[in-house]
């Protein structure tokens, strides 16, 4: 999508900073934390929320959680909290997939 910031980010046209990146998904910290910790796993292929999601996009969802899993494992978290943000009223304002990582509280 040619306006989506977060297609930018997986084609590499705006920086962000890349935890991994798989051919599916990449991990990046997000600029505004929510968390001690907070990184953002970003599904490469534009899906809008999850709201769009059909069953033959059900693997690419596994695999996301797997990605956040690897990801929280990386940055040594030993708790987390993996959030989608759903629609306007669940406070999604980026229109493209991305399940939150939060964690590092004591
Ligand atoms: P959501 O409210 O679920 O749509 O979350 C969007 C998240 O993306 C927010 O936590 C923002 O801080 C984050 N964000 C927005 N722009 C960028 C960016 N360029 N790089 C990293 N994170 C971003
Ligand atoms: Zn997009």
């Amino acid at each position: 999508m040619e306006d989506c910031i977060f297609c930018k980010i997986v084609k590499k046209e705006i920086p962000a900073e890349m935890l991994q990146e798989t051919p599916e998904a990449v991990i990046i910290k997000d600029i505004h934390p929510s968390a001690p910790v907070h990184y953002l796993a970003i599904l490469k292929k534009h899906i809008p929320s999850i709201k769009d999601v059909g069953h033959k996009d059900e693997a690419l969802l596994g695999h996301l959680i797997h990605e956040a899993k690897e990801g929280a494992k990386r940055l040594g978290l030993s708790g987390y909290k993996l959030v989608f943000n759903v629609g306007r009223e669940g406070g999604q304002v980026i229109d493209h997939i991305h399940l939150h990582i939060l964690g590092g509280w004591k």
